[in-house]
């Protein structure tokens, strides 16, 4: 489960603190002592970790406890707010064009869940009565373009692709141009995936963002891969500008460091999540449910 590490030992640390009345600057550094120990084994990033435990401080220490509150569900409520502003806040949805058809350009390296995520993404979107056109637009692996076209097949939902077309720049405008015509609402282009970030890649993607003007550009990261799918997005965000993260194999994460630092690091927010390989796992992402999730 993800964050099981993380949950286990916050939730110790906050039972220590139940069991006192008063809670001194002591009691507090103390605990974020814990508190800091677990988010770096956690995988979060260092610097991170470093602010959050700053901001708790200053609003923990020599606060004048609520009321309704005893002074360890003081500390809980801060930890919990912060964790919320650390994923982003509020929920981040994704754009719809007022002038039909949202375009969504899927990016991300090789392996990282991407062309599973269209599928799903689309299946989300059909839904909620949306009509999605998924395109198949990574030229390099004719087996990409193949297994977009069994999941189109299995969500009933039209693949578009040009055969033996070396352009996914034109592919792209193609499937945009389709949409119109046979009123898709939603464009959700799978594009190239490479092992590495490279500089073709980059350029393709680059060129694809330009001509086909996406309203949304979504990396897709693997969040098994810890803070290297941190120094992923960071880099994309960089080259290419980002509206959001998917984060994948969720399920199975259990320290959670990528999901707790993407935001704070990139600026961008995670906008859904995968658990699981099957077709409906693919979740819009809360982050006061997922601070819940963490503080039990
Ligand atoms: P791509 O190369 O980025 O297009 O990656 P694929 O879509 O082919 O996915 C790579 C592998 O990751 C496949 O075996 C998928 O079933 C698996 N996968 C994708 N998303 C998830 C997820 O959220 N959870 C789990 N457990 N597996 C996933």
């Amino acid at each position: 489960m993800v964050f099981e590490g993380l949950a286990d030992k916050l939730q110790e640390t906050f039972k220590k603190l139940r069991g006192k009345g008063k809670l001194s600057e002591t009691d507090i550094n103390e605990a974020m002592r814990e508190v800091r120990m677990a988010l770096l084994e956690a995988d979060v990033n260092f610097k991170v970790v470093k602010d959050f435990i700053a901001k708790i401080k200053e609003k923990a220490i020599g606060q004048e406890v609520m009321q309704s509150l005893t002074p360890a569900q003081f500390v809980v409520k801060i930890v919990n707010d912060e964790l919320t502003a650390l994923m982003g806040g509020t929920q981040s949805r994704i754009t719809v064009s007022s002038r039909p058809p949202t375009i969504i350009m899927l990016v991300g390296l090789q392996g990282a869940g991407k062309t599973t995520t269209a599928g799903k993404l689309a299946h989300l979107l059909k839904k909620q009565s949306k009509r999605p056109l998924l395109v198949a637009a990574d030229i390099y692996r004719p087996a990409a373009i193949k297994q977009l076209q069994v999941l189109g097949g299995q969500l009933d939902i039209p693949v578009f692709t040009v055969d033996e077309c070396k352009d996914a720049v034109l592919i792209a405008q193609k499937a945009v141009e389709y949409a119109t015509s046979y009123a898709r609402d939603t464009v959700i282009i799978d594009t190239a995936g490479r092992l590495h970030i490279n500089e073709d890649l980059m350029q393709e993607l680059k060129s694809i963002k330009t001509k086909v003007k996406p309203h949304e550009i979504l990396l897709v990261v693997d969040a098994m891969t810890g803070q290297d799918s941190v120094t992923v997005a960071e880099s994309f965000n960089k080259d290419l500008g980002l509206d959001g993260v998917i984060l994948t194999k969720l399920d199975g994460d259990a320290r959670g460091g990528a999901a707790l630092s993407i935001k704070a690091v990139t600026g961008c927010p995670i906008k859904f999540t995968g658990m699981g390989e099957k077709l409906d796992a693919l979740e819009i992402f809360h982050p006061d449910r997922m601070a819940s999730r963490i503080l039990g």
